[in-house]
């Protein structure tokens, strides 16, 4: 499960620029912490609104639609949750002075790559080894 975002314009980096100095850092980190309030509001408001919808209908066929609706909205704040969890992790290795490395590797992740998926933990290659895995195992 990755991140993925539209609503940031791209860091440019100057001529030169060290891999991860200072200001790059926190261009990332401040992508991080609006995607994460995005979700915790988010959240938020879910929770008001089944609080809200929490009438008994009369009819049982409005009762199942009600229930399979709350099921998947439960769903998606479980998808949503994670995620959080997985960008305060990402803040934390921001933090730490360990973001950008691949965690299989150590090698550079990569601007482009990180722009466009902020919360990436592995080089290109070892996500796409990794991906191969997945799918060997799942056969
Ligand atoms: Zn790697």
């Amino acid at each position: 499960m990755e991140l993925q975002h539209k609503s940031f314009s791209p860091y440019v980096p100057k001529k030169g620029e060290e891999y991860m100095n200072p200001k790059q850092r926190e261009h990332f980190r401040t992508i991080l912490e609006s995607v994460k309030q995005e979700l915790s509001q988010d959240i938020d408001r879910t929770v008001h609104t089944m609080q809200d919808e929490a009438t008994i209908f009369a009819d049982p066929n409005d009762r199942a639609t009600q229930e399979s609706d709350m099921a998947l909205e439960l769903r998606n704040r479980d998808r949503e949750r994670k995620l959080i969890k997985k960008i305060e992790e990402t803040i934390a290795r921001i933090n730490k002075d360990d973001y950008g490395y691949c965690e299989n590797c150590g090698v550079e992740i990569g601007l482009k790559r990180l722009e466009a998926r902020p919360t990436a933990t592995l080089c290109i290659d070892c996500k796409t080894l990794d991906e191969l895995r997945e799918k060997q195992v799942a056969k």
